[in-house]
């Protein structure tokens, strides 16, 4: 019998799990749904557009979706025009590798004020996200502040500072780039509640703020210690002793006359975001950290911003029928019910890098391999047959992945200034290319 499988979401977790699969079920046939036509998630709408490199492992991953097991379903929203029932119906298993595409909340007054961004949402809007094409963020003023400090609030400090010269490379969508260059950007904060030693960053990431070509990363010493402190061990402490010595080089760095100014301030924990009908600045709350947790001291100050834009972290949305649990999948190990099972940032929550979601992905595909296995599970479900004729009863125009190359041709088509490509951001758009 040839096992039928799905996965939904064709980000990176769920990539890793088809080849997975493939490497544990040869002969098996396995279809990908994706909400947009595009396939790779986080890669075409999370990787920063100015790190184009990263974005190479989709080409390991079209290889998975031009074999002859592997079919690509684009355009297709679980919950929407399929119910997560269908599928289990339908296939022997169901990977859902959703990701978490929801921002945090930080749950203080003015948070609702226009201004105010998460970072799905504004890394969404740079990178042409069909859900945040709209988002016209309020880029009118001087100063900007982000919350947060790991590796997604530096790309968004990063990318908001950078010259249009320093994004020629990048796939940054034109819409984002043009308002982003318009912004009479002076001052970019970056608040963390805690310190130096607890930040996300890797020192990659950090060692890109050293030269960029208009903005001069600005570090207090005195909020750098001597040394990393806290029960760090190993690989973990080499990464946070990198940190601290670029912090140190950052602070003792000659400040040439750069026009715009990245302040990473530590131990500053938003307590108030200020404005009446938008946001106008932001007020913090000095922290200290006392056993590695961040303890308000009293002390506030204010801040004048334009936008207030949280790198905080994100939450998984499931569909109907699959409970959330704090920012997850209701799941044991990637196990969430008899065949269903999650992959990636919807099953850990939102940490690591996309090779992460490798042995992460194959551990599950493991899993999910010994629960067929077993003796009374028995394999052979209708698979896309019986899925194909529900969505053609539904008139659900699916985009296979030739249909994505050619979308992709008509982007790298009307690139300008030696971006490799220019996104189209709508997917009416996209569909427009094929139809
Ligand atoms: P992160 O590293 O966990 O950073 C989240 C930040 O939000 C932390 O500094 C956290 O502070 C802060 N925060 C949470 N709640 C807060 C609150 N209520 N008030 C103030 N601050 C709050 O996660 P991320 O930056 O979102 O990145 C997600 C994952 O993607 C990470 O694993 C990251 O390394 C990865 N990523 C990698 C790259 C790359 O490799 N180039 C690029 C982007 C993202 P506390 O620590 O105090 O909670």
């Amino acid at each position: 019998m040839v096992a039928s499988f799905t996965i939904v979401g064709a980000g990176p977790s769920g990539m890793y799990a088809a080849d997975a699969l493939l490497k544990n079920f040869p002969d098996c046939q396995i279809d990908v749904f994706d909400k947009i036509p595009t396939p790779f998630g986080l890669i075409r709408f999370g990787v920063a557009p100015d790190h184009f490199k990263t974005k190479n492992t989709a080409r390991q991953f079209a290889r998975t979706l031009e074999l002859d097991q592997v079919r690509y379903l684009g355009n297709v929203e679980i919950g929407r025009d399929l119910s997560v029932e269908e599928l289990k119906e339908n296939y022997d298993a169901v990977i859902m590798s959703i990701g978490a595409y929801n921002d945090r909340k930080l749950g203080i007054p003015g948070e609702d004020l226009p201004g105010v961004y998460g970072a799905c949402a504004f890394v969404g809007w740079y990178n042409g996200h069909p859900d945040y094409r709209d988002l016209n963020p309020l880029l009118d003023g001087t100063g900007a502040a982000v919350i947060g400090i790991g590796n997604v609030a530096l790309d968004v400090c990063r990318v908001i500072s950078k010259t249009r010269a320093e994004m020629d490379d990048s796939d940054i969508c034109a819409h984002a780039l043009d308002s982003i260059q318009d912004m009479p950007v002076e001052n970019v904060h970056m608040f963390g509640r805690r310190g130096p030693v607890e930040a996300g960053f890797t020192p990659k990431e950090l060692g890109e703020t050293r030269d960029l070509e208009r903005c001069a990363a600005i570090v207090d010493g005195g909020q750098i210690p001597d040394e990393v402190e806290g029960e760090f061990e190993g690989r973990e402490k080499g990464i946070k002793e990198k940190n601290l010595n670029i912090l140190r080089e950052l602070a003792a760095q000659d400040k040439p006359e750069k026009s715009v100014k990245m302040h990473f301030q530590f131990y500053a924990s938003p307590v108030e975001i200020l404005g009446t009908d938008r946001v106008e600045g932001i007020r913090l709350e000095r922290t200290e950290v006392v056993d590695g947790r961040a303890v308000a001291t009293g002390e506030t100050f204010d801040v004048p911003c334009c936008s207030v834009i949280t790198a905080i972290g994100y939450y998984a949305d499931p569909p109907e029928g699959l409970p959330l649990n704090g920012a997850t999948i209701e799941n044991e190990a990637g196990r969430v019910s008899d065949n269903v099972y999650v992959v990636g940032w919807a099953k850990r929550g939102p940490s690591g890098t996309i090779p992460t979601n490798g042995p992460d992905s194959r551990d599950v595909v493991d899993l999910l391999t010994e629960d067929l296995n077993k003796a009374d599970v028995e394999i052979g479900r209708p698979g896309g047959t019986a899925i194909d004729a529900l969505l053609s009863s539904r008139d659900i125009r699916t985009v296979s992945f030739n249909e994505v190359l050619k979308i992709r041709d008509a982007e790298i088509a009307r690139a300008v200034d030696g971006h490799p490509w220019e996104k189209f951001t709508r997917i009416s758009e996209m569909l427009a290319v094929l139809d």
